[in-house]
């Protein structure tokens, strides 16, 4: 035990203070057989003349033992390093003191005795002599004055009672002295051993104690005891300063208390309770009116208590919840990011082993933001981004998940069970809403967003899943044109598988050689006369038979597969109408990816070139979006075609933004108005309206208008009469391929009027026509 060292440290300090702690033990016992052999003396030599003089040697033999030995008890429990020294001396003097008087006594009765009396005296003595053992066997020293005092006086005794021939005894006392000199010494040796070990022991609990010190010094972790009571004690200066206590009203207090109540500090105290040891717990306390956490661990020591280490993690912590919002939340706007989306999402679809849920999952994509962004620069772009964030925000109750996934790209999570009707209301809120003019530094900026939703009910699908379907949705949302919102449906999983198939057979249909171009006729309204051809492509699909461009140019968009298949309508169209040998204008269509391809001039060129036809014949046609959407680039690119020759025409002009500014942004040759106006220009007062200014302000301006999509007479002549100057449609020629082309017929029709009616109908004169050639070809 290294408790009772107490200052003992050296191996003589605790040598002596073992030594002198065994003598004093068993002091007691020597003093009981001390005074029950005088006691059996003087009943031996009761009737001896000697008797007052025995009496008196007794009394005083066993008086000096009492004393003794209770000064040696006393000594016992004051020994203090200082004075050990001393007391050992003492102790040893008055040992052998006594074995002297003893062996004096012995030798002065073995003369005296008579008769019975000499055995008693031996057998006397020879128990005393082996007490050695007993008492004086700490203390080697004192043990050969006693053996060899003893041996001395039997000895004596034994050649005073029987001469030289009481040899026998002799020889009997020198084996007893050599045997118990050879004990004492084999019990000495050991005591050492179990000091020498003791000290070593001590040793390395001190320097662990050291260690720990200084463990305590260096780190942040303090060391705190309790008792098997649970109760703080022992508490370093360190754990008082943290918990901002006193060391002085730790002492004692259970360790419990020093935290607030909950979960964590009911398991301490279960712990602590059952000495179970624990790690990493982590309790709350308040210190100034701050809640700080501690990190614990313990176990039990084997005092009984508990012992262990304990943390401050307070800023720990807090700087954990700060990277743990860096982690989960985007920075611009402060919602959720995708990661936090992801969880949320695993989690309410029950992808993380919970109960799954129902789920309506919203996918909300601005649109053309990255022209608000090219254009306007990002600050007013993020701007909008943190202005778009908050009203989405606040169009949702506090337990759904608005999140930014990156971009322009937000998210909507709500657990509802809600029919279709709420989210469909829903989605039209999130469009309205961010279709309100958003006000950044006094100016007004507007834009529009497409919305796509999609649900789960009790779980029928997973988060992988609901992700796909709200992506189907947002697609078709976006398809439809800007602004609009869409709900996932199952025929948009069979429209996307389908697509996906025509992605792949896409990729093979250039080499295949499985385009077309057909041709539609354009017609001078003034003379009735064929003008432009309009080149359209056509994909002549081995299984499918003839696809419509409206069907596989997004997929070919969306691939990038649109610039090589571009490239081909462009040199083929040039091609076909320079082997036509036609001074007839060329409309190709042109798509945004294929204007943002900086190959796109060089193309243009080459063709050119190798077809040999006019750069004043050609013309192209591009929609708003590409005015819109890569901004300055894409109007670098327009311009330089102009430098080639070449004309550059507003296609589908009053769909999408429609938008005038547009006229004034690019120099544009011509302006094709769409076909929905041109559906309702006869009955609907305000597409004839908008039809006549747009007629006026191209002139104005220097531009010429096409009318597209003219379908009937009646359309011809009123967009004739509004001052549309070409015409383009099925009543006029479906595209057809080249050969095809008949133009004379085409301008028959070009020329009719209501006043005509010796042909009441477009498709049979047509009819009559081909027949017509047919014959005069057999004839
Ligand atoms: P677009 O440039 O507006 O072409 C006119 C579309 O209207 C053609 O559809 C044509 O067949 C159709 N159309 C013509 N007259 C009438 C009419 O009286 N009534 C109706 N309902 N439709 C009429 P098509 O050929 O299916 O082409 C669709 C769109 O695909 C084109 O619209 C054009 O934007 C694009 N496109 C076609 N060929 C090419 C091409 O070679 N390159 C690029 N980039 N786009 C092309
Ligand atoms: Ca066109
Ligand atoms: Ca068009």
């Amino acid at each position: 035990m290294t408790a009772d060292r107490g200052g003992y440290e050296t191996l003589d300090g605790l040598m002596m203070l073992r030594r002198l702690q065994s003598v004093a033990r068993n002091a007691p016992m020597a003093v009981v057989a001390t005074l029950a052999s005088l006691i059996a003396l003087l009943i031996a030599f009761r009737n001896s003349d000697y008797l007052p003089f025995i009496a008196s040697w007794a009394l005083l033999a066993g008086a000096l033992s009492l004393w003794g030995s209770m000064r040696l008890a006393r000594m016992r429990q004051r020994i203090t390093p200082a004075k050990l020294p001393l007391h050992l001396h003492a102790a040893a003097v008055f040992l052998g003191a006594g074995s002297i008087i003893w062996a004096a006594g012995l030798l002065g009765l073995a003369l005296i005795a008579r008769g019975t009396e000499v055995a008693m005296v031996a057998i006397i003595g020879t128990s005393l002599f082996v007490g050695v053992l007993l008492v004086h066997r700490a203390l080697p020293a004192v043990a050969h004055v006693h053996i060899a005092s003893m041996s001395l006086a039997i000895g004596a005794a034994s050649w005073a009672a029987f001469g030289p021939a009481g040899w026998p005894v002799l020889l009997l006392i020198a084996a007893y002295a050599a045997t118990l000199v050879l004990t004492v010494r084999r019990i000495d040796r050991g005591l050492i051993e179990s000091v020498r070990q003791e000290v070593e022991r001590g040793e390395v609990s001190q320097s662990v104690r050291l260690l720990l010190e200084d463990y305590e010094e260096q780190s942040s972790d303090w060391l705190w005891r309790v008792d098997a009571e649970g109760r703080l004690h022992n508490i370093g200066g360190r754990f008082a300063g943290a918990s901002g206590r006193d060391a002085s009203t730790l002492e004692g207090l259970p360790f419990t208390d020093l935290f607030e109540s909950g979960e964590a500090r009911d398991r301490l105290a279960a712990s602590l309770a059952q000495r179970a040891p624990f790690t990493d717990l982590v309790v709350h306390l308040t210190i100034d009116g701050e809640t700080r956490h501690w990190r614990l661990s313990g176990r039990a020591h084997q005092d009984g208590g508990m012992r262990g280490v304990a943390r401050d993690i307070t800023v720990d912590r807090q700087n954990e919840t700060r990277a743990a919002r860096m982690a989960h939340y985007d920075h611009l706007t402060g919602l959720a990011n995708r990661y936090l989306f992801n969880e949320r999402l695993r989690h309410a679809t029950g992808a993380d082993g919970g109960p799954p849920g129902s789920v309506a999952l919203f996918y909300i994509d601005l649109d053309d933001f990255k022209s608000v962004n090219d254009t306007r620069g990002h600050l007013v772009g993020d701007r909008l981004l943190r202005e778009v964030a908050d009203r989405l925000q606040a169009q949702v109750r506090s337990d759904d998940l608005v999140a930014r996934l990156g971009g322009d790209e937000f998210a909507v999570l709500m657990e509802t069970r809600a029919g279709e009707s709420l989210l469909i209301e829903r989605g039209h809120r999130f469009l309205s809403v961010v279709r309100q003019p958003f006000e950044i530094d006094g100016q007004s900026y507007r834009i529009s967003t497409s919305v796509g939703v999609a649900r789960c009910v009790n779980g029928d699908c997973d988060a992988e899943e609901l992700m796909r379907r709200a992506d189907l949705a947002l697609y078709a949302a976006k398809s439809k044109g800007r602004d609009n919102f869409a709900l996932f449906e199952p025929q948009l999983d069979r429209a996307a598988r389908a697509r996906r198939e025509m992605e792949i057979d896409l990729a093979d249909a250039l080499a295949n050689g499985e385009f077309r171009l057909h041709y539609q006729p354009i017609i001078d309204l003034g003379s009735g006369r064929v003008t432009a051809l309009e080149a359209l492509l056509r994909w002549h699909h081995p299984r499918r038979g003839l696809v419509s461009p409206a069907n596989f140019l997004p997929v070919a968009e969306k691939t990038g597969l649109i610039v090589p298949i571009g490239e081909w309508v462009i040199r083929q169209a040039l091609h076909e109408m320079s082997t036509r040998g036609s001074d007839l204008r060329l409309a190709v269509n042109l798509s945004p990816t294929q204007v943002k391809d900086p190959g796109l001039v060089a193309v243009i060129a080459q063709a050119l070139y190798a077809s040999d036809i006019s750069p004043a014949q050609v013309e192209f046609e591009i929609t708003e979006h590409v005015v819109m959407e890569a901004g300055e680039q894409n109007l670098t690119t327009l311009e330089k075609l102009h430098e080639l020759g070449v004309s550059i025409a507003l296609d589908d002009f009053g769909t999408g933004y429609s938008s005038l500014s547009y006229l004034r942004r690019f120099p544009f040759d011509r302006i094709k108005i769409d076909r929905h106006f041109v559906e309702n220009v006869v009955q609907d007062a305000d597409s004839r309206a908008i039809v006549a200014s747009v007629a006026q302000l191209a002139q104005a301006l220097g531009m010429q208008t096409t009318a597209e999509g003219v379908e009937r007479l009646d359309q011809l002549e009123a967009l004739r009469s509004l001052g549309v100057e070409e015409a383009q449609g099925f009543f006029i020629g479906k595209p057809e391929p080249g050969e095809r082309i008949d133009l004379s017929l085409i301008e028959q029709a070009g020329r009719r009027s209501a006043a005509d009616e010796s042909v009441l109908d477009y498709r049979q004169a047509r009819a009559q026509a081909l027949r017509r050639r047919s014959n005069g070809g057999n004839g």
